[in-house]
């Protein structure tokens, strides 16, 4: 078993789309990125890597390509799962916490487990996604960003 750990922030500006987990949520703002800025699936994704020991994110899928640029995180997540696989891993399980003040994020968690789920090829029981505020401390509860931290357990096949 190898366990891994992701974390992730990005800021929230106006004009921009916010996109958590593959779901569209109805915010004055959205998040800040070369992609969609999803801010869950890329704390996933360190937390994938980081439990096969391969490098991070920006190591496969750079800011400065502009093949990623805009482009859905649940694509980067499915190219995760394929270098996953390459390397001979299964996932166990994950569990991510999303740190955001707005908008509630509850209603959509099964929704989020879902895209999840379907994009690494797992059952939605093998995610857990929580979400907290930050208590208004700080530039997450000022509303200007939002973080999300990650852990998975992968086996070897
Ligand atoms: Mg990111």
């Amino acid at each position: 078993m190898r366990i891994g750990i992701g974390y992730d922030i990005h800021r929230l500006v106006e004009g921009r789309k916010l996109i958590l987990g593959g779901v569209e949520l109805k915010n004055s703002k959205g998040l800040l990125g070369h992609s969609d800025a999803d801010v869950l699936i890329h704390g996933v994704m360190d937390a994938l890597l980081g439990a096969a020991g391969l490098r991070d994110i920006g190591t496969y899928f750079p800011d400065t390509d502009d093949k990623f640029k805009n482009i859905s995180s649940i694509i980067l997540l499915k190219e995760t799962l394929k270098l996953l696989e390459k390397n001979n891993f299964k996932i166990v399980n994950l569990d991510c916490v999303i740190v955001a003040e707005e908008p509630k994020i509850n209603p959509f968690i099964d929704e989020m487990k879902k895209n999840l789920s379907d994009a690494l090829k797992i059952k939605p029981e093998q995610i857990g996604i929580k979400a907290t505020t930050n208590e208004g401390l700080g530039s997450i509860g000022e509303k200007k960003a939002i973080a999300c931290q990650a852990v998975a357990l992968l086996e070897a096949k």
